[in-house]
């Protein structure tokens, strides 16, 4: 290998990492630089309906090793959590272009247009010690689902969400950010109170449409607070009337070709 070629690669540790077949856990990854083969998977009108499949395709096609493993086709990365992958993402974005990024924000309080210079390599990450695997969501409601019986459910268990989550669920995302969140959260639902199992399946999402804004708060806190990988929730401070308040990092122009 030469030094050039070496200088395009990189090594990184997964938050989570990757499970297979025989449950060995994976989490060393060695990626290369994008370059115009990555442009053109961008630039794919298949790809820009459902960024689940973008994304695996782009890692993919950037990942040289993942640990032991002998291949790392886009099976693996769209079975690999979101965590990792959203990790991973942000990775190739600061090896590629590096690792500034050109954030807007409005303020909720007086609507000014804030224009910040974000630092993806200050970006906190939630990774898992060594040997740990990675624990379910649980959530307590406090409305709970109600059936029409009128029995009431409040335990909610969720699992991880993996890149297959989200390449299902990336068309009614892209229609509706509401919808989407809940064909993602109804695909992780492992349990809610007594409801067996095949009927939380032909219920689907339904169960997450009818629960109340405050359980659903319940549930994305619990998901924000327990998540691992990068934290991507950001405190800004508003330099026209000193408002501070969380937001989610802007990552709209995240992987645009400037
Ligand atoms: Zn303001």
């Amino acid at each position: 290998m030469s030094t050039m070629a070496r200088g395009r690669e990189f090594e990184f540790t997964l938050p989570l990492g990757y499970t297979d077949g025989e449950g060995r856990v994976h989490r060393t990854v060695v990626m290369r630089k994008m370059t115009g083969k990555e442009e053109s998977i961008l630039a794919d009108k298949r790809y820009q309906r459902n960024g689940g499949k973008l994304v695996t395709e782009l890692l993919s096609s950037c990942l040289l090793r993942l640990g032991e493993l002998e291949k790392t086709d886009r099976s693996v990365v769209a079975a690999m959590y979101s965590a990792d992958r959203n990790f991973l993402l942000l990775k190739l974005r600061s090896i590629t272009f590096g690792s500034e990024l050109q954030a807007n924000y409005t303020c909720p309080a007086c609507r000014e247009n804030l224009h910040v210079t974000e630092d993806l390599e200050d970006l906190p990450v939630k990774a898992m010690s060594n040997g740990d695997s990675p624990e379910d969501i649980v959530v307590e409601l406090e409305d709970g689902y109600v059936e029409r019986d009128g029995q009431m459910h409040t335990a909610l268990t969720l699992r991880l969400p993996t890149g297959l989550d989200e390449e299902a669920v990336a068309s009614q995302m892209h229609q509706n950010a509401s919808i989407g969140k809940n064909a993602l959260l109804s695909r992780c639902l492992k349990s809610l109170g007594e409801i067996p199992r095949h009927r939380l399946e032909a219920l689907g999402p339904k169960i997450l449409s009818d629960l109340t804004m405050t359980d659903r708060r319940l549930i994305d806190r619990a998901v924000n607070q327990s998540a691992p990988g990068v934290d991507l929730v950001r405190r800004i401070e508003c330099v026209n009337c000193n408002n501070v308040f969380n937001t989610t990092l802007d990552l709209s122009h995240f992987l645009a070709l400037e």
